[in-house]
């Protein structure tokens, strides 16, 4: 197990999809695709239940809808957990990511996701603990056969240089030293990048709708103007990360009914910081009572949305205690 949570959502039930038939290529999978498991590859019967996942091992239901935690926490780094990244996988065979913290490219590899695939990121603010295993992912995908741009969806600024847009364009600069390796051949089209970089005040707003998927934004109050949370919508289901900001309304009235929720909770323990981690006093109750949602006010947001589940991620970290 290599997540912290999966979560399959039908209309039916929670339940999960009957066991896939073993793997015939005695080769494996085509280049490109992943990992490959050994023919015959089959999990235990008496630990096959929903608190186990075995990658591959449980097929995805046309109209079902998977979710699973890459990563779910900031700073200081863990070292079994990654930063925050929340793949959304369709039974229409689509996949999108919700930002992509660091570590989360070894979970997604390791939960068999081709590399190819890994595409469509969801960037909810700029914060690099949402965002700092892009560039690793852009220097390498390529060598795996991603042979095309990657896109990255991501919210304006007040100003332009605090924009995704401009992020993106650093970063390629950041690499040029390994991307100019590739110029003049076909996989240097895996250097592009296709940036969709939405108006951040456009609340409610529509930054993606194809082949039957729409995802909404609204405004998150946090740190910077930018900061976005994303609602997803497909077959009659639903799935909402706030990514991190103070509890607010724009987020009770966009998230509200929501199948799957999820927001950043800080739980605030600013003595403890101080004690465990030298954060001083003032600025871990700064940081709590201005950018994110405590752990009252994530139980007062999530009644107010009324999902049919609400999860938390961590926004201040308790690493190594
Ligand atoms: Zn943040």
């Amino acid at each position: 197990m290599t997540t912290d949570a999966v979560i399959d959502v039908d209309k039916r039930t929670n339940g999960n999809a009957p066991a896939t038939s073993a793997v015939h290529n005695p080769y494996g999978s085509a280049p490109g695709s992943g990992v490959t498991l050994p023919p015959g590859y089959q999990p235990t019967p008496s630990v096959k239940n929903k608190n186990n996942y075995f990658p591959q091992s449980e097929p995805l239901g046309p109209d079902e809808m998977r979710i699973i935690f890459m990563g779910s926490q900031p700073w200081p780094p863990r070292q079994t957990q990654a930063g925050t990244c929340i793949m959304v996988e369709l039974g229409n065979g689509k996949r999108f990511f919700f930002d992509f913290g660091p570590g989360c490219l070894r979970n997604i590899i390791a939960n068999q996701v081709p590399v190819p695939e890994i595409n469509d990121i969801f960037l909810t603010h700029l914060h690099l603990d949402h965002y700092a295993d892009i560039p690793y992912l852009w220097q390498f995908a390529p060598f795996n056969g991603r042979w095309k741009p990657l896109r990255i969806h991501g919210p304006s600024s007040s100003r332009p240089e605090l924009g995704t847009r401009a992020m993106v364009d650093h970063m390629a600069q950041m690499g040029l030293w390994t991307s100019i390796q590739a110029q003049g051949m076909p996989l240097h089209d895996g250097y592009e990048f296709e940036v969709n970089e939405f108006d951040f005040r456009d609340d409610g707003g529509v930054c993606y709708d194809k082949d039957g998927v729409v995802i909404t934004h609204w405004r998150r109050s946090h740190a910077a103007d930018g900061a976005s949370a994303y609602r997803l919508d497909w077959n009659g289901l639903s799935f909402v990360w706030t990514g991190d900001g103070k509890p607010d309304n724009l987020t009770a009235h966009y998230a509200k009914g929501v199948d799957v929720f999820v927001t950043e909770m800080a739980v605030d323990i600013v003595r403890l910081w101080a004690l465990k981690q030298g954060v001083s006093p003032f600025m871990g109750a700064f940081t709590v009572d201005n950018f994110h949602t405590t752990h009252y006010a994530f139980g007062y947001l999530a009644n107010l949305v009324q999902p049919r589940l609400a999860m938390a991620t961590t926004s201040l970290s308790t690493a190594n205690w």
